[in-house]
């Protein structure tokens, strides 16, 4: 698969809200990996399909401790808020403050089709949120306050 092109703000894909996925199969898991370079080449923490165009429920992650690939994630359980700096690769250069769970379980099938549960505490918690707001076609600029231009000394990660 071609490298995928990231979708930006304005583009009605990322305001749809994404289909479940019925059948994981090859297709599913060339699209995750396609989509994991598109991250990874971006410079990113995470992607939703609907960044690169694609209305499915499918997201991949990886906040510096592996990927991680998701397939119909659901947000189980979540607890405790914290404040943050946030940026999306969907609107380039631009952050704000973000308040999302301390700690978040997804629950969701990996690329094999396998149900599995993950936690995730602080930046793995707010990219989960992050990601699957995406598939619901909610923008962290819905949530942000603070908004402005991204300055390189701060620390926001872009998902
Ligand atoms: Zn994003």
């Amino acid at each position: 698969m071609e490298n995928l092109e990231i979708r930006l703000y304005g583009d009605p894909v990322l305001r749809q809200k994404a289909q479940p996925v019925e059948h994981v199969d090859a297709a599913t898991r060339r699209l995750l990996a396609a989509m994991a370079r598109t991250m990874y080449l971006a410079e990113g923490v995470g992607l939703a399909a609907p960044q690169v165009g694609i209305s499915k429920r499918l997201v991949v992650i990886d906040v510096g401790d592996g990927l991680i690939e998701l397939v119909n994630p659901e947000i189980i359980a979540k607890d405790g808020a914290v404040e943050g700096v946030e940026g999306c690769l969907s609107l380039p250069g631009l952050v704000g403050d973000v308040v999302r769970s301390q700690k978040v379980t997804v629950r969701a099938l990996d690329g094999r089709g396998r149900e599995r549960e993950i936690t995730g505490e602080g930046l793995l918690a707010r990219a989960l949120e992050h990601e699957i707001d995406h598939l619901d076609g909610v923008l962290f600029i819905d949530k942000a306050k603070n908004l402005r231009p991204a300055q390189s000394e701060e620390e926001a990660q872009d998902e």
